[in-house]
């Protein structure tokens, strides 16, 4: 039953906010979060070279995740850092496969599947992410598209790490657009992604949250996660500002 997984918004604040707003936003963060009653899971995914001012200003209140990670553990892939990097300093979640990654920096179904392992192994808390283009949508694809996608990173996890995963659909036609999908555009293939996990992980799958991502905001949240199997929202343009990311918190509270 969706009721039973307690909603998780998390902010993805891309290559935006340096140290001194970082500090700012997560002060404010911190500061709204005891009016959401605990009644649903907040972090927020700050610039890899703020997440060490991030962890030390959330002051162990509200978790925080990176944008990306590299799946090994040390070696001469210049410029990347590890999950072993990210746990030292703090980080509690990692995203992985965000489509800008995927559609950027080669990130494909076989490397976010070893970033998702990888986090695992090492004590992170993966959020791994999956959506269809537009043409994917328009070719009448997504099914195909985002089954692959969710059957390549089921296939490293176990049942018993199944608490520990967070998915997130994001139709990358929706993101940073405006265009968010419908309430019944997103039901329907987050029901279709929780078979997927019925298939892979028995019973243990009904602790999984599937996030929706795409131009969610205050306004459009409570519609969407009014859908039985939206369990929350990865937020991109509208976490920026804390007082916006915390109103979509508020409008994700079953
Ligand atoms: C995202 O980057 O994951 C995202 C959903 O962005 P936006 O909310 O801006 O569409």
């Amino acid at each position: 039953m969706s009721t039973a997984r307690v909603p998780f918004v998390c902010g993805n604040w891309k290559l935006h906010h340096g140290v001194a707003a970082t500090r700012a936003q997560i002060t404010e963060l911190v500061a709204g979060l005891g009016a959401l009653g605990g009644a649903v899971d907040v972090a927020v995914a700050p610039v890899a070279t703020c997440l060490s001012v991030a962890v030390d200003a959330a002051q162990g209140r509200l978790p925080i995740a990176a944008q990306n990670v590299h799946f090994a553990e040390k070696g001469a892939f210049t410029g990347e850092w590890s999950v072993a990097h990210l746990a030292e300093l703090g980080v509690r979640y990692v995203i992985v496969g965000h489509s800008e990654r995927r559609a950027m920096f080669g990130d494909d179904d076989a490397a976010v599947a070893k970033k998702t392992r990888a986090a695992l192994d090492g004590g992170l808390l993966p959020i791994a992410c999956v959506g269809e283009t537009l043409a994917e949508r328009e070719g009448g694809a997504t099914k195909a598209v985002v089954g692959k996608q969710v059957e390549a990173i089921l296939a490293v996890v176990k049942p018993d790490e199944a608490v520990r995963l967070t998915l997130a659909y994001e139709p990358v036609w929706a993101i940073g657009t405006g265009k968010n999908a419908t309430p019944e555009q997103a039901q329907d293939v987050h029901a279709f992604i929780r078979g997927l996990l019925h298939k892979h992980l028995g019973e243990k799958a009904a602790v999984v949250r599937v996030q929706y991502g795409g131009s969610v905001k205050p306004d459009n949240a409570a519609q969407l996660m009014a859908q039985p199997d939206v369990d929350g929202a990865l937020v991109g343009g509208a976490s920026l500002e804390a007082k916006s990311l915390l109103a979509i918190a508020a409008a994700c509270r079953r």
